[in-house]
This record gives C-alpha cells, sequence and structure tokens, in this order.
C-alpha cells in the first residue's frame, strides 16, 4: 500500500510500540500511588516529562498530558475562557480550524461568549488585516491553528500573537499538524498555549498535551489531583512513554521537511505534466512539506478515492473525520471555492514512511488511470 494520509494518523514507530510495551507489561502501576512499583511509575512519569520538555523547548511544568489534541484545545479554551476576566468575554477563532475545534466554538456562543471568525484569503493564508480590525479590549482569546490540514497552509502565528498580546488577549495555537513536520520551539514560540497529538508523528491515539505557558492562569475542565491539578485523571503512562519516543525519534525536523517538500513538489509537478486539468490549491504559499490538495479537473473526489484504492493507494478527501458526507469542505469554502470544485478536493499527505519509489510508482500508474474518466467528464461537462 502507497499511505498518504500522514495528516489523518500515521503508523507508531516500532521504537514507539517496544517502549510502550515495555510500560504496560512492566511498569503498569499508578504513579500517584505510594510503594515501589508507584514510584517506579512516578520515575518513569517524570523523565518522559522531561524528555517531551526538552524536544519541545518549554518548561517541564510548562507540560500538561491529555488524551490528543481535541482534549486540549478544550482545555485551553475553555480554561483560558474562565480565567479571563469577566469584562473579556469574546474569543477569536480561525474560520478554517478544525471542525472539531469549530463545533467547540459554536458551544461557546450558547453560553453567552461572543465568538469571531477571522478570515482567510483566496489563497488559503489567514486575512491578517481582517484580523487586526477583530482584536478589542473586550477580547479574552485568540485561538488559531499553526497549520491547516487540508491545506498545509501555515498561518503567521508570530503575527498575530503580537496582535493579540496588544489587545490584551492571550493565543492558543493547535499545532497538531505542524509539530512533527517542522521545526517547533515553545520557548520562542508567540503562543501562551498549544496544543499537540502524538499519533501525527508517528506516537500513539489517545495521547497528546497542551503546553501552558507558565504564569498563565488556565481553569481545569477534569478535575483532579494529576497534573499539577490541571487535568485530572490516573496518567495514561505508556500512552505518555510513547508520546516522548516518537518526538526523540522525529530528530532532524528540518531535513526531513526538505526531503518531503523535494518529494511533493515532484508529485505535483507530475500530476501537472500528465494531466494538465489538475487544479492544485494554495501551491504558492508557505505550506507544511509533505501536504497537496488538488482536483482532477472536474472528477469528483468519491471516484478518484475509488480508482486510487483499486492501485492500492491510500488518499483522503480533506479531513478524514468529515469524510463520510458529500458535503464541500469548509475550508475552501472558506477561501471562496465554489462547492463543485469543492467536491472534487484530494488531499495526499506524505510523512516519513514516504519514499520516492512511491511517488515515482504514483505518477506511473495514476495518471493513465484518471486521464480518460477526466476527458469523458469534460466532454459531458454542461
Ligand atoms: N486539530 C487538528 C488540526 C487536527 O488535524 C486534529 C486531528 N485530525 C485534531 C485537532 C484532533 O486531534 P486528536 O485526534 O488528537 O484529538
Amino acid at each position: 500500500m502507497i499511505y498518504l494520509d500522514h495528516n489523518a494518523t500515521t503508523a507508531p514507530a516500532p521504537a514507539v510500540v517496544e517502549a510502550m510495551l515495555s510500560v504496560l507489561t512492566g511498569c503498569w502501576a499508578n504513579a500517584s500511588s505510594q510503594h515501589g512499583p508507584g514510584q517506579d511509575a512516578k520515575r518513569v512519569l517524570v523523565k518522559a516529562r522531561a524528555t517531551v520538555a526538552q524536544v519541545l523547548g518549554c518548561k517541564t511544568a510548562e507540560v500538561i498530558f491529555t488524551s490528543g489534541a481535541t482534549e486540549a484545545n478544550h482545555l485551553a479554551v475553555r480554561g483560558l475562557l474562565a480565567a479571563a476576566r469577566l469584562t473579556r468575554r469574546r474569543v477569536l477563532f480561525g474560520s478554517i480550524e478544525h471542525a472539531g475545534h469549530l463545533k467547540l466554538a459554536r458551544s461557546l456562543t450558547t453560553a453567552g461568549v461572543q465568538v469571531d471568525l477571522m478570515p482567510v484569503l483566496a489563497d488559503g493564508t489567514l486575512d491578517l488585516a481582517a484580523a487586526a480590525r477583530l482584536m478589542g479590549p473586550d477580547l479574552a482569546l485568540v485561538s488559531l491553528m499553526a497549520a491547516n490540514n487540508e491545506t498545509g497552509v501555515l498561518m503567521p502565528v508570530a503575527q498575530v500573537a503580537e496582535m493579540a498580546h496588544a489587545a490584551g488577549a492571550l493565543l492558543h495555537v493547535d499545532a497538531t499538524q505542524l509539530i512533527g513536520k517542522l521545526p517547533f520551539n515553545f520557548a520562542d514560540y508567540g503562543a501562551d498555549a498549544v496544543s499537540l497529538s502524538a499519533h501525527k508523528f508517528h506516537g500513539p491515539k489517545g495521547v497528546g498535551a497542551l503546553l501552558l505557558r507558565q504564569g498563565v492562569p488556565c481553569v481545569a475542565q477534569t478535575i483532579g489531583i494529576q497534573e499539577r491539578g490541571r487535568r485530572g485523571g490516573t496518567e495514561n503512562l505508556p500512552g505518555i512513554v510513547g508520546l516522548a519516543t516518537a518526538l526523540v525519534l522525529l530528530g532532524d525536523v528540518s531535513q526531513e521537511a526538505a526531503r518531503q517538500t523535494h518529494l511533493r513538489n515532484a508529485l505535483e509537478a507530475g500530476l501537472t505534466r500528465a494531466l494538465p486539468e489538475t487544479h492544485i490549491w494554495c501551491q504558492s504559499v508557505p505550506r507544511l512539506p509533505g501536504t497537496s490538495y488538488l482536483r482532477f479537473g472536474r472528477l469528483a473526489v468519491d471516484v478518484v478515492l475509488q480508482r486510487l484504492e483499486t492501485l492500492g493507494i491510500a488518499a483522503s478527501s480533506g479531513a478524514a473525520c468529515s469524510s463520510e458526507g458529500a458535503t464541500a469542505s469548509h475550508v475552501l469554502s472558506a477561501m471562496g471555492v465554489p462547492d463543485d470544485q469543492a467536491l472534487g478536493a484530494v488531499r495526499f499527505s506524505m510523512g516519513r514512511t514516504t519514499t520516492q519509489g512511491e511517488v515515482i510508482s504514483l505518477l506511473s500508474t495514476v495518471p493513465p488511470l484518471l486521464e480518460p474518466l477526466m476527458r469523458e467528464e469534460f466532454a459531458t461537462a454542461p
């Protein structure tokens, strides 16, 4: 199989599985227990937290382990809002946030919070001028993704941090798609809180973290003694060790990013050469290295995905979480892409396991398969 859906999830690295297994079998005690095995588990937890802090450039006290990015996002938005002054009851979200995050935004409005969405331009980048106009003294928080899961477009975190802080608001960044794919260092990242998820960088599912800048008040959303009272519940030690191991395995992120950028560009150039009706979105703006978002002429995405499946190629129609229904991607809609074009959106997302041989194979098998369909579709178009 040629797996090109790394933005949805990645395979756990063998060393991650091994590290987790050793915790599951040999270190399963509760890290809060006073006895020997409990204290052993606590030492493993302390070590994993130190590793995470070292790789991500933060203090150990700034790491709050969660069940993934969704929970980290909830903790950041609800927790920071709950700790904000009562005169600040407005939150800004990016209009192309992850679908689950936008649901959270909608849930806030029913709780009496005003939510405004920051628009994007036609090229998929954030409309900074519009974002600037939405800042104000009533603003508690800005919540913005670092990189979009569908288009791969990078958001201007430093500029938004400056604007949010000038307005006296905090900035939360959902860096789920960025961490593991591009260099990241919390100490010099402008955000006050950052969400991440292990399964996006060859760690396990169901574990992630919120990095919360020291001294920033945040109200716990699950009350308990763990994580310094900021997130209750017995720690998922195998998952946490898996997350820490996956981070260490990342090594030189820039080098891998350059490799994937090269492969992605070769894929896009090859496809547009062989199938000139191919349209690639966001090609001229800074994007994640291995993400390509495109449509093959007027072909509907389900037709394309079916054909790719016959070649053993696993790709996606935009956000994997919303791939059941034939509704246009909210990201493309926000960019002003008409529904009939958006319904053809195919996402190829490469990863560390993607090889040049796979790209060559795709380029030799996909065009001959799709070309007749595209011609047919063109001939019957209104
Ligand atoms: N935010 C973004 C940008 C994502 O891509 C995802 C995963 N699709 C999430 C949040 C949710 O992450 P998790 O699966 O860890 O809850």
